[in-house]
């Protein structure tokens, strides 16, 4: 069977693994991506809401207000959900989670990611032009809706917070609510209109024309299961079905199924997973939405996609591999439908997806400490549309011994002990 040569494997080809193949390419390195899938962005990268969140200074961290986590423990809340039956596996990760959700330790997370929060724009515009995309990166902001005063009171505080670090925003009443979209229907406390984040309405078409881009300029895309992974004298190898591909370094961007690569090599990261579901609906009549819109209170996102409009669920607590429970699609349906006119769902069934996360809602980037020639990338949590080609760019700044454009300190899974 033929056997193919390179400087590095990046294994997985979402996002990150498709932002890290390109820098990698554009600084000299030849380069082979590695999926179990024939194609880029088939997985999570396929489907998220689309925003490219370069306003998202805060990262998502555990709720420290009594009330909020009392809805989130009765499971009420539309927001999150968790399966009874998988919470004991759970539970020791939601306590690491929590802990790192302190403010002090909050912040030290946003303040380490916030570099790369505000290249992420840049670098997706950059590769749109290079792809010739353009169309997949809008610039429409988006919208968080609110229904209560002390919702939006509260969003109206963070807004102000994140105003300190460069986020422009402005808090709109009904009537602005409805100079924006004008199809949406609902009593509203009020919104939160961020303008600079992007919007991808084709998250997955974006993956594959960033892979596109990549093999045009001369790497190589290959089907193999990062599971056979073996080191050995030449470097790092992995199996296909066309054969083997090797290369002296490798890069572990495999999203939420990352553990399948690392724990077989003695690395205990507590990697976990914030399962979310998405389904489409024709728009009825001549209905137009402009921006992706969040209904905060209510825990769903729709956002206009070319497929249609996208409904976008909050966090399942499940495991990875479970079968999907769509509660949280279930329970938006009604609500949406009351939100903007709606008329027959496109998909048979909805989509689910994980979310990879590390309790401090950091990625892990950087050296594997054990292995020679083995690099991370993984666990982008809410993030890793808007982060991959960021976090491509920092990878491999520091596989290549350039000085990182952002201090790759936060991201070393040595954080883990
Ligand atoms: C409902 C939802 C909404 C979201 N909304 C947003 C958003 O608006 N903005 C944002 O920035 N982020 C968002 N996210 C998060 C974002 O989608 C993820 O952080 C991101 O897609 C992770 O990318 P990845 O490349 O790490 O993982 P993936 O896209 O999952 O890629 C991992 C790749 O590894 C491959 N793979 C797995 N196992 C193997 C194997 N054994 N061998 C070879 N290949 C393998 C898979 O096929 C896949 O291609 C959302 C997520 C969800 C679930």
């Amino acid at each position: 069977m033929a056997e193919l040569k390179a400087d590095v494997l990046v294994l997985g080809a979402g996002m990150v693994g498709v932002g890290a193949a390109l820098h990698l390419q554009q600084r000299g390195r030849d380069v082979i991506l590695v999926d179990k899938h024939a194609a880029a962005g088939e997985e999570t990268s396929f489907g998220n809401a689309g925003l490219v969140e370069c306003a998202s200074v805060f990262p998502y961290m555990f709720p420290r207000d009594f009330g909020q986590i009392l809805r989130y423990a009765i499971n009420r809340a539309p927001q999150v959900r968790y399966a009874i039956a998988d919470l004991p596996m759970f539970l020791p990760w939601l306590v690491r989670y929590f802990l790192a959700s302190a403010p002090d330790r909050a912040l030290h997370s946003a303040m380490a990611e916030l570099p790369l929060i505000r290249r992420s724009l840049l670098e997706h515009q950059a590769l749109v032009a290079e792809a010739g995309v353009p169309e997949l990166l809008r610039q429409t902001g988006w919208i968080k809706l609110f229904r209560s005063d002390a919702t939006l009171a509260n969003a109206a505080a963070e807004l102000e917070r994140a105003r300190h670090y460069g986020v422009a925003g402005e808090v709109l009443d009904g009537k602005a609510i409805a100079a924006r979209e004008p199809h949406l229907t609902g009593e509203f406390a009020g919104a939160v209109y961020l303008p600079a984040p992007g919007f991808v309405p084709d998250p997955g078409g974006l993956a594959k024309a960033y892979a596109a881009l990549f093999v045009r300029k001369g790497g190589r895309f290959v089907v193999g299961d990062a599971r056979t992974l073996q080191q050995d004298a030449s470097g790092w190898r992995v199996a296909g079905p066309e054969g083997a591909a090797v290369g002296r370094e490798a890069v572990v961007a495999l999203g939420p199924w990352s553990d399948l690569v690392f724990r077989p090599l003695g690395y205990s990261i507590p990697l976990s997973v914030k399962r979310g579901y998405h389904q489409h609906l024709e728009p009825r009549g001549n209905a137009v939405l402009h921006h992706p819109v969040l209904d905060s209170d209510l825990g769903y996102l729709l956002a206009p996609m070319n497929r249609g409009i996208r409904l976008t669920t909050g966090v399942e607590f499940a495991r990875r591999d479970a079968p999907p429970t769509p509660v949280q699609v279930q329970r938006a349906l009604p609500r949406a439908h009351a939100l903007f006119p709606l008329g027959e769902a496109i998909d048979a069934k909805p989509w689910i997806g994980a979310r990879p996360c590390l309790p401090d809602m950091l990625p892990a980037i950087g050296k594997a400490p054990r292995h020679a020639g083995l690099w991370f990338d993984f666990g982008h949590q809410h993030h890793g549309l808007t982060l991959g080609p960021a976090t491509g760019r920092l990878l491999a700044e520091m596989m290549t011994g350039e000085t990182p454009f952002a201090d790759p300190g936060p991201f070393a899974v040595e954080r883990f002990g």
